[in-house]
């Protein structure tokens, strides 16, 4: 028997003895209530674990927005990262000449839980049925975390040490920005190899579009003319929302991306908020419309907010009321650009023998309708990086699920590309 056979199936074997310890310790990081912005409490009790379970040497810091507000990858956040720790846990090799380093990085942070009420069970208490854990972040993405830790505990167990350098970052402010992820790599932590465990069903991505916040601002800003009235913003909210939906239709008439050339509607806009008025007899002066816009590879985020803000103006100027009381919009969170890889390359490889020797099959490939940090490595720091992760369901929405088996092949399949990645060495005491 060839030593490589023996070490996967040692390794798999230790990730099947360690299985109720690792659906105990996801429970666990799910109670954790990490809505973007609050993810400290969960991030102390991941560095506690990092150092005393698995031996790592660990640093602890919040993002520093002066070091990153240059760069091009930056996203403008309107919120404050007092509670929104970055945690690295590092293993040196011990022989890094004789293998590649490798990163394993997961957000911390989840999307709210609301509307709560709409929940079967409660969202911050893991609920296990039928082969499923529910539970906001159960599968985007901490149980993708919890595979990635267990992979390298399962290894560390096995009495195995990585001969190269290697790490698992858990970043905030992944789902508004992905500023987590830029300040880590800007502070230097970087590897020949990234993976982020997404929760994309045991496929790689090879694609994904970029997102691009925005605000739109009504607001009254005087009586109209013609009948010393004021008019309601909320009716006038009709016409912006218009222009906004025939904007997404006009962009994706021209797309020619080979990569999104199939989909329906690559670029989506989203509006995700509207607020105005507070008070039923009352008419509103003043509205803001919060959106979301898609971008593919190789666009600028500067191109689209021009294009936004010009669609508006044409879309809008017909009407005498926006003629005085033009609308205005602003740009806020995510400036995330669209990014491709290349599928051929060696980190790919061994995700796919990784894959094939756990489920006999080569994984599939998807493009993404959303963005991830992958994009950070890259754009930006020329290193390679797979999303690939368990199988789950209604993401950002309400009963959000993962399936447990797909968790247990996706730790089986992470620690065997670890091993393989980075070279593995005996160690008697672990
Ligand atoms: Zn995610």
């Amino acid at each position: 028997m060839k030593l490589e056979t023996s070490i996967e199936q040692l390794i798999t074997k230790k990730i099947d003895e360690q299985w109720q310890d690792q659906l105990d310790f996801l429970k666990t990081i799910v109670r954790f209530p990490t809505i973007s912005g609050r993810e400290r409490v969960m991030q102390l009790y991941l560095a506690d674990y990092f150092s005393q379970n698995l031996k790592m040497k660990v640093d602890r810091f919040i993002p520093d927005i002066d070091m990153i507000a240059s760069h091009p990858g930056f996203s403008p956040p309107e919120w404050s990262y007092e509670q929104s720790d970055i945690v690295i846990g590092s293993q040196k090799g011990i022989e890094p000449e004789a293998g590649r380093s490798l990163i394993f990085q997961a957000h911390a942070d989840v999307v709210s839980a609301e509307p709560i009420s709409e929940w079967v069970s409660d969202p911050w208490e893991p609920h296990e049925q039928d082969g499923r854990l529910y539970g906001r972040g159960v599968a985007d993405m901490k149980a993708g975390l919890a595979a990635m830790v267990f992979a390298y505990k399962a290894i560390r167990e096995a009495g195995y040490i990585p001969k190269a350098d290697f790490m698992l970052q858990i970043v905030p402010d992944e789902e508004r920005t992905g500023n987590g992820a830029l300040a880590t790599l800007e502070a230097g932590y970087r590897a020949e190899g990234a993976l982020i465990p997404e929760p994309f069903g045991l496929k790689a991505a090879v694609a994904q579009v970029g997102a691009l916040w925005f605000r739109v601002n009504i607001k009254t800003i005087q009586k109209d003319a013609w009948n010393q009235k004021q008019t309601n913003v909320i009716e006038k909210c009709n016409t912006v929302i218009s222009a906004l939906m025939s904007f997404e239709d006009e962009l994706n008439k021209t797309v020619t991306h080979l990569a999104f050339s199939e989909q329906k509607k690559p670029i989506n806009l989203n509006i995700g908020t509207i607020k105005a008025g507070d008070f039923a007899s009352n008419e509103p002066i003043k509205a803001t419309i919060e959106g979301r816009i898609s971008m593919l590879p190789g666009e600028k985020i500067d191109d689209r907010k021009k294009e936004l803000e010009e669609w508006l103006i044409k879309k809008t100027k017909h009407d005498k009321w926006f003629k005085t009381n033009p609308p205005h919009v602003e740009f806020f969170g995510f400036h995330a650009e669209g990014s491709c890889s290349d599928d051929s390359t060696p980190l790919f490889q061994e995700l796919d023998k990784a894959h094939t020797y756990v489920t006999h099959e080569l994984p599939k490939r998807r493009t993404l309708p959303s963005t991830t940090d992958a994009r950070f490595f890259h754009l930006y720091y020329d290193i390679d990086a797979i999303c690939y992760g368990p199988e789950g369901g209604q993401f950002h929405e309400v009963n959000e699920w993962v399936d447990l088996e797909s968790v247990r092949k996706v730790t089986k399949v992470y620690a065997i590309m670890l091993a393989n990645w980075c070279g593995l060495s005996k160690v008697d005491q672990t």
